[in-house]
């Protein structure tokens, strides 16, 4: 039976992150000697206030959490880290002394997810750090996940750049009276993939994206309109100073490609407007850059009409 019940313990001996927040040494040591050689990272601070700025930096998946502290006392830590967006979710378990069990319902009740009283059983802060570990995972799992998901909603995957619905609330975030929006569309580009085929027209649409990017300021943002149309935001450029990157753009589209089996030359064409007043809607900036990228169509492509 003995045997039987050591394989019913799942104790989740893979690295976790754990910090410890004690400000006795002592405890410090002997929590480090209870979770010595189940492969946990652990990390120490002396206060509340160290362990707020340790867990907005590590992300660990426990903290253990004394009350009793000097300069930041271990519930006053903890409303902190509760009220937090990023780290609110932290599984803390507090470490409270044996003759305060008001502590213990504060903590719980503030939103501390488990106890342990001082002096412990080595036995049973394995099990509560391992239990705590366990929400501590899933949560770092659920930060990876919505991360990546982050990334796939907001970003073009061809191109890299942001995708529509991004630079779509940028534009409608834009706070900006001066700003400029230019609309680019590759020219001919029907030709390319009929001659050239599909998979070397996405490779002209990276490099014709890469290229705008990197004409462009950090401020600006671009990103993918459609198929094979960019819109770029440039802050404060209304007027001359818009025109000026637009033939920027215009030359570096237009140098020669290094692609395969491939075209030895794209252009692109731009339609450009700044914004009048900051009461123009977002539509009627779009609506007016739309127009002007048709006239530079119409005029032979290769060049920038200006709204
Ligand atoms: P214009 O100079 O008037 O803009 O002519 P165009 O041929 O560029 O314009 P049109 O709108 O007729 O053709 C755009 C083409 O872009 C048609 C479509 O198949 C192609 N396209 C759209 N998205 C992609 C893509 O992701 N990859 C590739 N390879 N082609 C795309
Ligand atoms: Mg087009
Ligand atoms: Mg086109």
């Amino acid at each position: 039976m003995g045997g039987g019940t050591k394989q019913r313990r799942r104790h989740v001996s893979v690295g976790l992150r754990v910090l410890v927040v004690d400000d006795q040494a002592a405890t410090r040591r002997s929590i480090k000697a209870a979770l010595e050689g189940l492969g946990h990272d652990l990390r120490e601070a002396t206060d509340g206030e160290v362990a707020l700025d340790l867990i907005r930096r590590l992300h660990p998946h426990v903290v253990l959490l004394d009350v009793r502290m000097p300069v930041m006392d271990g519930l006053t830590a903890l409303r902190e880290i509760v009220a937090d967006p990023v780290i609110g979710q932290t599984p803390v378990v507090m470490l409270t002394k044996q003759a305060d069990p008001e502590d213990v319902a504060e903590a719980l009740d503030i939103g501390a997810y488990d106890y342990l009283r001082k002096p412990f059983e080595p036995v049973e802060l394995r099990a509560r750090v391992a239990a705590a570990g366990r929400l501590g995972l899933l949560l770092a799992q659920l930060r990876d996940a919505n991360a990546e998901l982050q990334m796939a909603a907001t970003t073009d995957q061809l191109t890299g750049l942001a995708n529509r619905r991004q630079v779509d609330r940028a534009m409608r975030d834009s706070a900006d009276p001066s700003l400029a929006v230019v609309m680019a569309d590759v020219d001919h580009f029907k030709q390319v993939n009929d001659t050239w085929g599909h998979p070397t027209g996405d490779a002209v649409l990276r490099t014709v994206a890469s290229r705008l990017r990197r004409s462009l300021r950090t401020e600006d943002v671009i990103g993918r309109w459609g198929g094979e149309e960019f819109l770029i935001m440039l802050p404060g450029a209304g007027g001359d100073d818009a025109l000026e990157v637009c033939e920027r753009l215009l030359d570096a589209v237009r140098a020669p490609l290094m692609i395969d089996d491939g075209p030895e030359q794209v252009t692109v064409s731009l339609g450009v407007a700044a914004r009048s007043t900051l009461a123009e809607d977002v539509e009627d900036l779009l609506r007016r850059a739309d127009e002007a990228l048709y006239r530079a169509k119409a005029d032979g492509r290769d060049r920038v009409a200006v709204a």
